[in-house]
């Protein structure tokens, strides 16, 4: 059976209760369905658990052409939200794919965002990782996913990171000196082992979406093994704007395959004009030059590459059809 550590919980009333208490031996508890598992496979062992569950939650509103949601949203509430589905849809879509239902029910939007990074040499009890050696992101010195002492390559693994980024989301995070307001795309960096720009004891608290434009279209497809919990073997969130079946603006970013997810470049060439099956066999191939998976989590790499190539021609063709 394995155990949770032992450690005391702090349940404060208002997001400045839970700054203030927060101390380096101490760590933010949402859902717990990220954090609950990793600490009981021995995967840090916090004195304190500063849970969130008692913060006042503030819901999923429209203020100022852009849509707010509270950290604490869960992912459940995400996926079935009207306003989401309507002026966001494959942030609802994502949101929906995430795990199970009991883990979609607890799990929140500020956890699914800052989830730590997966690695099949990472993820596994204490007693695995010790009969193996352990590796550098925990306890070792060693990657052994690309065979080197000092780069950790674990996946970002949330699904819906690669959508908010698509749709340009901003983060609002509360830290000792005030709150701040940080684009998602400079949230992250390339290293699996501290993936996350924040400062410490920095508490995520709202999460910002513009007012997609008139004629947006946009989708979430996942890769995993089985559809009914597994975390993804690669993510593909395309967004854009659309006249009938011409895209005026185009993203696309590429989940679960390295530490950050990864924003596809030289879209515009296609915006502008008619999106041509040609043109969408183009971009499959731009989708799969620039995807690099690794064998930090389940799948063969050369396989999920040639599978974002397959997912971008069908994400696209319905999108151009719809
Ligand atoms: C079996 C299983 C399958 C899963 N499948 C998927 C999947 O398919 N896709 C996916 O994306 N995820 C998956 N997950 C991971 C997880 O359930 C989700 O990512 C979930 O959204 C995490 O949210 P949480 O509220 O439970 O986070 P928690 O576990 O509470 O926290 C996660 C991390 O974020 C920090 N944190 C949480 N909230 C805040 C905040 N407001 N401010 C600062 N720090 C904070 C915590 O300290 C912790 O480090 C799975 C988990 C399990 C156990
Ligand atoms: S990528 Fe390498 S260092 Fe990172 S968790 Fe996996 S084995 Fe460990």
């Amino acid at each position: 059976m394995l155990r949770l550590p032992p450690f005391v919980v702090l349940q404060p009333e208002t997001p400045e209760q839970a700054v203030a208490a927060w101390h380096p031996e101490a760590v933010y508890m949402a859902g717990g369905t990220d954090l609950l598992p990793n600490l009981k496979h021995g995967l840090g062992a916090p004195k304190q658990l500063i849970s969130l569950n008692r913060l006042p939650r503030g819901g999923i509103l429209i203020e100022a052409e852009q849509l707010v949601v509270c950290a604490s949203t869960t992912l459940s509430e995400l996926a079935q939200s009207k306003l989401v589905r309507g002026l966001a849809p494959p942030l609802a879509r994502a949101a929906s794919l995430v795990a199970s239902p009991q883990i979609r029910n607890a799990g929140t939007l500020g956890g699914n965002i800052l989830l730590d990074t997966r690695c099949l040499f990472y993820n596994q009890t204490a007693f695995w990782r010790r009969a193996l050696g352990h590796c550098l992101k925990a306890e070792g010195d060693w990657c052994h996913v690309i065979g080197g002492p000092k780069t950790c390559v674990a996946a970002q693994s949330s699904d819906t990171v690669p959508v908010l980024l698509g749709l340009d989301a901003s983060v609002e995070l509360l830290g000792a000196s005030g709150a701040r307001v940080l684009a998602l795309r400079d949230l992250f960096r390339f290293n699996g082992m501290d993936h996350l720009k924040l400062e410490p004891g920095e508490l995520l608290t709202r999460v910002f979406i513009p007012r997609p434009a008139p004629g947006f279209r946009g989708t979430y497809e996942k890769l995993r093994v089985r559809d009914s919990i597994d975390f993804p073997q690669l993510g593909l969130a395309i967004s854009g704007t659309w006249e009938g079946t011409t895209p005026k603006t185009l993203d696309i970013v590429v989940g679960a395959a390295g530490p950050i997810p990864k924003p596809i470049g030289k879209l515009e060439a296609f915006c502008g004009q008619e999106l041509t099956d040609e043109g969408i066999e183009a971009i499959a191939e731009l989708v799969r030059k620039g995807t690099r998976p690794n064998e930090a989590i389940h799948g063969d790499p050369a396989w999920r590459r040639q599978m974002s190539a397959v997912m971008t021609r069908r994400a696209l063709t319905a999108l151009r059809d719809a």
